[in-house]
């Protein structure tokens, strides 16, 4: 698809900046973006993924109301010659391609434009199997600081020396492979974009969540009373909100112990 050469402005590098989203149209067009929003530029080769599942709910709205912003740089622009080449063959021999120093390197320093040398206030990362697993203490990290760059590999992956040259930080979604880092992107988003103040409407919710305290968290249940024959656990329904906190504690604990011993034992202090 936009795998294909696109006719740029040479030098400009195309880059496209998208304050607020849903249709490609809108993604042109000057948005309510704040000069201080938090902001995540993109380095991908398809751009047009973006803003993707972020573009809805929750993501979208804070998007189009300017609560964080989002750029794309496209990758087939930095590319050589007159087919933009982004790839070649791995030296050493071997199957697949390997995106090229060169090119990702001006990317990246495109990217680096206008933001804070600071790593603390905007980490430099390139989403990758290889990396330290993404948790919830990442996204928060992320989400303190004033945006973030994050690059998209394809294929092979990068030339190691590009991530060596800007001291680029990888980060994994989990310990499997995929295609290419743009679903890896839009989860690790979400999960830092809704720790961003005003994001999500209740901001207790966060607090108490999956993860946040280092626990699972209880089971919800909601209407119908009585559905097939299951009844709402008795306590919920008491009002008495000493005891439902403490069931509550009590379910997420040993769900908890039961499902992740990892996160159990990490919790008890136990290492
Ligand atoms: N040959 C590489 C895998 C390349 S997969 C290796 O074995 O390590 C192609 C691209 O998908 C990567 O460059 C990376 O950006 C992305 N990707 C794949 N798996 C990922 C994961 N678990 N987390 C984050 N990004 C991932």
């Amino acid at each position: 698809m936009s795998d294909t050469p696109k006719s740029h402005g040479a030098k400009s590098h195309g880059r496209l900046s998208i304050s607020a989203s849903r249709t490609p149209r809108d993604l042109m067009g000057p948005g309510p973006r704040l000069a201080t929003a938090w902001t995540a530029k993109i380095i991908t080769l398809f751009p047009e993924a973006f803003p993707g599942v972020l573009g809805h709910s929750l993501t979208g709205r804070a998007l189009e109301e300017g609560k964080w912003a989002l750029e794309t740089l496209r990758l087939r622009d930095y590319g050589k010659g007159k087919h933009r080449n982004v790839d070649d063959t791995p030296a050493g021999g071997g199957a697949g391609m390997v995106l090229r120093a060169d090119v990702v390197g001006e990317a990246l320093e495109d990217a680096a434009r206008g933001t804070p040398p600071d790593r603390g206030e905007w980490p430099v990362l390139y989403a990758s199997p290889r990396g330290k697993p993404f948790d919830q203490a990442m996204a928060r990290r992320l989400a303190a600081g004033r945006g973030l760059t994050l690059l998209c590999g394809r294929f092979e992956g990068v030339d190691e020396r590009a991530l060596e040259e800007f001291g680029i930080e990888e980060v994994s979604l989990g310990d499997f492979v995929l295609t290419g880092g743009e679903i890896a992107a839009q989860a690790m988003l979400d999960a830092t974009i809704r720790l961003l103040p005003g994001v999500l409407g209740n901001e207790a919710s966060t607090e108490e969540e999956s993860h946040s305290n280092g626990l699972l968290e209880h089971p919800q249940y909601t209407k119908p009373a009585t559905w097939r024959g299951r009844e709402i656990p008795q306590v919920l329904l008491s009002g008495h909100h000493g005891r439902i906190a403490d069931w509550r504690r009590e379910t997420s604990e040993a769900l908890t112990a039961a499902r992740r011993p990892d996160l159990w034992r990490k919790y008890r202090g136990e290492g």
